[in-house]
Order: C-alpha cells, then structure tokens, then sequence
C-alpha cells in the first residue's frame, strides 16, 4: 500500500468567524470518537487534519471518516520529503499505481512554502517530464486529463494525491443543539435523523408506541435503528424516548370521527414531543415527513397538525422523491431493517378515507368530546428513556412481555 496517510478537509467550517473555535474543537473531539480503538495517529492543524495510517486498514478508516459530519472531502494521499529527486520518484510510483495501461494526465502543484528553491511551475515541469519519460502509457492533457496528480509542497513535506472524495459535509453534530426526532419504524423517519445530525444537530428521539396494540417486535424495531443512527452520534449513542401511547390511541379512536383520527393521533404526537423536547433541552422537533406522500402530510394536513406546537419543526425530508429517500435509507444501513413488515400505531386502524384537508375547527371540535388532557399527561409522565449506543444489544422480546414491562424491568435493574 503506497499511500500513509490521508488528507481530511473541512470546507465551509473555517469560513464562520468567531464560531471557528467552537466548531473545530467539536470536530477534533468527534474525529477522535469516531477513530477510536484504530491504530492511527492523527494530526491536527488548523486548516485540515492528516490521519497517519500506522498499521492500519485504510478501508476502516474510511468507513469510520464516512460518519464524520462536518467533513467535507478527504484525499489518500502519499508524503514524501521535499527533496525534488524523491517528489520525482513518488510520483512515478503512484502514477503506476494508478494507471497500468494508459491514460492522459495532469500535474497541479500548490508551493505552501513559498521558501522553496523552486517555483510551482518549475516543480510541475520537473515532474511530469521524469514520469512521461519512465511510463510509457502516459500523455499529458491540461484541459480535460483522466488522471490529476496533486503535490502540495509544505515546510516539512510533499503531499501527493490524485483522489479527492467527498465527504459527509455539514457541521460536526452537536454544534446546532439539540433537536428531537420523530422516530416511527419506518423509512424515512431514521433518514431525517441523519440528515439532521449531519447539519450539526444532536437528536434525541421520540417513539410513540402502542404495545401490544402493535406488536413488541416494532418496538425492537425502532431501538435496532436508533443503534443505526447511534453510529453518527458525538459518543455512538442516542437517547429514545418511549411514549406509552395506547391509552391515547384507544381514546381516540372511540371518540374522534374515523377521517379525523390520523389528524388527532398527529396532533397528540406533536404535542406530547414538544413537552418532551421541553423537558430535554431540544430546540426543536424533527420528522420524516415530505410533502404529499400520504393524506396526513399535505400541506393542508400539516397546517392543522403543525398547530398545536410553537416548536419549529425540521422536516429534512421535506422535498424529497421517495427513491431518494429509499438510497439514503440503504447508505445509512437502515433499510432492510425499515422494510421488516411490522405494524406500528400509524398503520393499526388505518382510516378508509382519511381527510387530505382537514380543517382547524372541525380538529378542535372533535377534541373537545374527551378529556385528551389528562391521558397526555399521564403519557408524558409514564414515558421512559434508553440509552441506545452503537454496541447495545438490548433484545425487548427476549424478556417475553410487553415493551412498557421491559422498560419497568430494565429500569429496577440498573
Ligand atoms: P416513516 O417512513 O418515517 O414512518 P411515513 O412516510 O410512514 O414515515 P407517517 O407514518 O405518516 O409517514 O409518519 C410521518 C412522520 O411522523 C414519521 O416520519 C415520523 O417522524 C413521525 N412518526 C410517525 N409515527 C410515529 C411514531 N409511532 N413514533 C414517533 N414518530 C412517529
Ligand atoms: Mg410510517
């Protein structure tokens, strides 16, 4: 393996004045988080960050890199000495590294060394002529080459690369606050947690759970993708929130008219999770919703719903075609566990013909039929948390009774 390191940038992030310090120590803290128990050494400066790779995998430590927000492209890249004899060498072996037939190329150099005896473009010369004449495969075309090589030369070394791949982008997470997520079983709820944390928003979540209207399995379910996620989080994990929501669900379904009762089940989810986020420091809440998928996410639905909460709410998945949302969903690993055929409180007593443009007052009247008030808050204050980190095995069935019974249980054994 020729390369020894990589080359990690940061884009965007060094451009936001006074908050450059913030974000770069939360960055440097995640990059060591995320790199944790691999056998690399890295280096911190101010405008990038070098891994070296020491003994290891260069592959594992890219997957590792790919969980880093706030990252925005990175470079393998080989370091030699600024000697132009030994700049010359490398470069012919990484072009032969690269390129085993033909192809035509380019050599850029940047001199961050401006003491050097050589200019950017003597070193360009020097260089593209020693590997044309010792690669017989090779052709140089400066307006559109198959290959660039890169040599950046700084005060203690050169660089040489020729790759430059993108990152995951955004912020490092955390630097947003705190936001939280609408976790259902489904697709695109985990999706938009990604995406949030990826903007630098931590999350906590919020699972309504309907136990054992809706099975133990669907719980499982959604604490198996918030350990998926937990691979995104400053610390590999996430709190859930578990909101024992039947008798709510029951409540309502006698008592609101079958077209409102999608309606009504969102607005009590929107206000029991704004309650929650209250207590948790959240400064928002944030869903998979995108407009028009389904009758409760009209934008006429979504005024009426969006109603009952101040909190601004974070939809990431707002614009999104469904196909989009479906190959981020297999890029974060969630998808095969998203698709396991598992009823959860939005898909038990599906309404035949839910209204698409549910009116405010009608919404309200229905409400005003039940004491709504005291079943939320005896949600709100029987709801339980778990920490969920990327090495959890938490297995809810395994204990054989329902999710609220588990969490009694887990809760007195700790
Ligand atoms: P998803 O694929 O995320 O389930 P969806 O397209 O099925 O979304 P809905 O079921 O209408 O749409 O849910 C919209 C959003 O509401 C979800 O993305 C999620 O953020 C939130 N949500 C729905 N059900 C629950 C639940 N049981 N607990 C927590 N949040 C939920
Ligand atoms: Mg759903």
């Amino acid at each position: 393996m020729l390369y020894n390191q990589i080359l990690v940038r940061f884009g965007d992030l060094t451009l936001k004045g006074k908050n450059q310090k913030t974000f770069l120590r939360a960055l440097y803290r995640l990059m060591e988080t995320k790199m944790e128990g691999l056998d690399v050494e890295i280096e911190y400066q101010h405008d990038r960050i070098f891994i070296h790779l020491l003994d290891e995998d260069v592959n594992k430590v890219i997957e590792r890199l790919n969980l880093v927000s706030g990252i925005s492209s990175y470079s393998l890249v080989v370091k030699c000495s600024d000697q132009i004899d030994d700049i010359k060498k490398t470069a012919l072996e990484l072009m032969k590294d690269v390129v085993k037939t033909t192809a035509t190329f380019k050599v850029n150099t940047k001199r961050a060394n401006k003491n050097y005896p050589l200019h950017s473009m003597e070193i360009t010369k020097h260089v593209s002529g020693y590997v044309l004449s010792n690669h017989q495969g090779l052709k140089v075309d400066v307006h559109t080459p198959e290959v660039e090589l890169n040599i950046e030369v700084r005060r203690d070394a050169a660089y040489l690369y020729n790759t430059n791949i993108r990152a995951l982008g955004g912020f490092p997470v955390g630097v947003a606050g705190k936001g939280l997520l609408m976790l259902s079983g489904g697709i695109d709820s985990p999706v938009a947690g990604v995406l949030a944390m990826k903007q630098g928003i931590e999350i906590e979540c919020v699972h309504f759970e309907s136990t054992p209207l809706t099975s133990i399995e669907s719980a499982q379910k959604v604490v198996d993708l918030v350990k998926k996620m937990a691979k995104y989080a400053p610390h590999n994990k996430i709190n859930i929130h578990m909101v024992p929501f039947k008798e709510l669900h029951m409540a309502l379904l006698d008592n609101v008219d079958e077209s409102y009762n999608i309606t009504i089940m969102r607005r009590m989810m929107y206000r029991i999770a704004t309650e929650i986020a209250k207590r948790n420091n959240c400064l928002c809440l944030i869903n998979g919703e995108s407009v028009g998928q389904v009758a409760s996410q009209t934008l006429g639905s979504m005024l009426t719903i969006n109603s009952v909460t101040n909190y601004p709410v974070v939809r990431p998945l707002c614009t999104y075609d469904k196909v989009d949302i479906i190959a981020m969903s297999r890029k974060i690993d969630c998808y095969e566990l998203s698709i396991k055929p598992f009823e959860d409180c939005c898909t038990v007593y599906v309404p035949k013909a839910p209204a698409t443009a549910p009116k405010l007052d009608r919404a309200e009247h229905y409400e005003s039929l039940f004491d709504w008030k005291t079943l939320l808050d005896e949600a709100v204050e029987n709801t339980q948390a778990i920490t969920i980190s990327t090495d959890s095995d938490l297995d809810l069935s395994m204990l054989g009774l329902e999710v609220r019974e588990v969490l009694k249980e887990l809760k007195e054994n700790k």
